[in-house]
């Protein structure tokens, strides 16, 4: 069957792969343009694998910009901050502190989980129709406080008692067992039954294998760029070579905002470093559930046979490298924390760009170039956010004029 339109997608990462194979499966003929040698590779690689539905709250909320001043002040510090003489930086941090009060969080939580939500039945979806082999699973997900303040504020801030049931330290322990010995160091959690877990590279994979079966599909490597072509519309190149195409999707993480530039287009994402490690341990000491150490910013989940552990947002990183120190303080943090699934010294380890926007919000939608969307800024939640992001740009593609 002839393809209805042909998109170019530029960034083979979780964003760029869902919104090709919601289009693919939509009926349109896609190029997804990738600069690397494999797809998610970047941002998507090895991130911390929950699938967090239910909990979507942005960093930006009120009391975090004093708390994190406290954190500044501890080595294993969950945010840390280096400032640059960088504008974009002052203004990202601005823009920032400007959504840090209760209603923009409100406001924002409430446009996260419906793009979530949809996310959730897109995979549910796609997983019906034959998308696997990613280590899914749905184990719920169990966010715990050692702060009684926090624990209280998140607890009256639940919506939906049965989407998320708050719990006493002795209820928790119960939820998941290898997390008992934590009990008396807490405040309460909040238990998420509907959350899952996969491998976000796996995914990707999974994604890319599915997508190849299309002959509407096309992967191509190479580096994308942007212009204006004087006319209204957007004009995209492959190695400089440029391309006939009726859309263009902007789904290039964090190099978006480079690609974007050129198009006088100024979008506000900041790369916010995080690390992970993933250990090989004993099934019998993994959890089954994923869990959150709100207070330590820390996330836990079993990927098959794996624990992944990821954590920690650095403000004023210049890349992905990996900084000894922080990996130095996440793992003593997880030792502290689940000494079981230890020892962590052979951990593998990961450094990642988070591409963020000031609200936490990602950019999903029209620019004033009629040919050009954007699906872009997921922050800390794009493999959560990807399916319901990649269904929205296929409505904007099915609701544009030819
Ligand atoms: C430590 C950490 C933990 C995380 N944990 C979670 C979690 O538990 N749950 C969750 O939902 N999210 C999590 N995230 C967030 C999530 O990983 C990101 O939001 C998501 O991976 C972003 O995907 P992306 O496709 O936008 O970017 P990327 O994965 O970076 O993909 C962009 C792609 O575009 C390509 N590209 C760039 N420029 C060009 C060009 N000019 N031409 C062609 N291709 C180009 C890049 O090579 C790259 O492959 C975490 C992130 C980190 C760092």
């Amino acid at each position: 069957m002839p393809a209805k339109r042909t998109i170019t997608v530029v960034g083979g990462g979780v964003i760029g792969l869902t919104t090709a194979y919601a289009l693919i499966q939509a009926g349109h003929g896609v190029t997804l343009v990738e600069r690397d040698d494999h797809v998610g590779e970047q941002a998507s690689f090895g991130n911390g694998g929950q699938l967090s539905y239910r909990y979507v709250r942005p960093l930006a909320d009120a009391g975090v910009p004093l708390e994190a001043l406290s954190w500044m002040l501890r080595a294993d510090s969950p945010i840390s901050l280096k400032l640059r003489l960088d504008w974009h930086q002052w203004r990202w941090l601005t823009d920032f502190l400007r959504a840090c009060n209760a209603r923009t969080n409100r406001n924002n939580t409430a446009r996260l989980l419906k793009l979530a939500l949809r996310g959730q039945q897109a995979l549910h979806q796609w997983r019906q129709e034959g998308l696997d082999d990613f280590l899914w699973r749905r184990p719920g997900k169990l966010v715990v406080y050692r702060n009684a303040h926090k624990f209280s504020k998140s607890a009256k801030a639940v919506s939906n008692p049965q989407q998320e049931q708050v719990l006493t330290p002795a209820e928790c322990a119960r939820v998941e067992p290898a997390f008992a010995g934590l009990a008396p160091a807490l405040a309460g959690g909040i238990f998420s039954p509907d959350d899952e877990v996969a491998d976000c590279y796996l995914f990707c994979q999974a994604l890319l294998k599915s997508l190849q079966k299309s002959e509407n599909f096309h992967l191509v490597k190479g580096a994308a760029t942007l212009e204006d072509d004087g006319a209204g519309q957007c004009r995209v190149r492959i190695n400089g070579t440029p391309q006939q195409t009726d859309v263009i999707v902007l789904a290039a993480g964090l190099a978006s905002r480079a690609m974007a530039q050129p198009l006088g287009l100024n979008l506000p994402l900041y790369g916010l470093k995080g690390y992970s490690l993933t250990v090989e341990a004993d099934p019998a000491v993994l959890p089954d559930v994923s869990v959150t150490d709100y207070d330590n910013r820390v996330v836990y989940a079993r990927l098959g046979q794996r624990l992944r552990i990821a954590a920690m947002v650095d403000i004023g990183a210049l890349d992905a490298s990996l900084d000894p120190r922080r990996i130095t303080s996440l793992k003593r943090l997880a030792e502290e924390t689940l000494p079981a699934a230890g020892p962590y010294s052979s951990a593998a380890t990961w450094a990642g760009m988070r591409p963020a926007t000031p609200t936490g919000v990602p950019l999903v939608g029209r620019t004033q170039w009629r040919n050009l969307l954007l699906n872009v800024g997921h922050g800390a939640l794009g493999f959560t956010l990807s399916g319901g992001s990649a269904l929205t740009i296929q409505d904007l593609v099915e609701g544009m004029q030819s």
